[in-house]
């Protein structure tokens, strides 16, 4: 499934409507199609603004959502990022568009190969993907300017937080899995970590271990 002009359009003008004004954010959801990180009859619905079932039980993100959080972010192309949560590579091919460098982690092997495949096919090179219990981080990658969470933690991981540079963002949403939660942006200063609420949303939890399929 790949976009015609007028799903594009719509699709714009939904993301734009629920706030994603950011014009560099814009552009790399323009160039990145996200028909092509949904198979089977939900990829007639790729460019809808909601979520959608993949593999293993997951789900993509709703695109506003993605492109909020990546606003949220703040990247800079120098910055090198880190994502807990690859599903189905959506939110890190968007990314890729952002920053120099990406990696990306899903506890589930299926969806970590099927991402890398995209990734493959799109000629996305600054993605590094992998596959392992993503709430311990990456400490031989230590430490991220960026790091972005898409599955849902009681609280922030706490090495993730270590993970973070001074000056770094961390985007997560917190709370109960079966609840609404909350996104936070966490800012690591010299002093510690400043956390601000930004929004309601509502994700799969962060499990722990490796998915069954690995
Ligand atoms: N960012 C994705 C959507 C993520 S859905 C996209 O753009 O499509 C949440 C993902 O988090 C799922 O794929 C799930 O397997 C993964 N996940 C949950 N707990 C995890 C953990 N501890 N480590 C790594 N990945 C985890």
């Amino acid at each position: 499934m790949t976009a015609s002009a007028e799903d594009k359009m719509q699709f714009l003008f939904a993301l734009r409507s629920r706030g994603v004004t950011d014009s560099r954010v814009l552009t790399a959801m323009e160039e990145i199609d996200r028909g092509l990180f949904i198979r089977g009859l939900f990829s007639e619905r790729a460019y809808e603004d909601m979520p959608l079932p993949i593999a293993c039980g997951q789900t993509i993100s709703q695109p506003s959502v993605v492109g909020l959080m990546t606003q949220a972010l703040d990247p800079d192309p120098r910055d090198k990022v880190l994502e807990i949560g690859t599903g189905s590579g959506y939110q890190a091919a968007v990314l890729s568009k952002l920053v120099r460098r990406v990696y990306t982690v899903d506890r589930h092997r299926r969806l970590v190969r099927e991402a890398r495949a995209v990734f493959e096919a799109l000629d996305l090179g600054n993605i590094t993907t992998m596959t392992a219990d993503g709430s311990h981080g990456l400490p031989d990658q230590a430490p991220f300017d960026r790091i972005i969470v898409t599955a849902a933690a009681e609280d922030p991981p706490g090495p993730l937080l270590a993970q973070l540079k001074i000056g770094g963002i961390m985007v997560v949403p917190v709370g109960q899995s079966d609840a609404v939660q909350t996104l936070i942006r966490v800012r690591r200063t010299d002093a510690g970590y400043d956390y601000e609420e930004l929004r309601p949303v509502r994700f799969v939890p962060l499990l722990e271990g490796l998915g069954k399929d690995a």
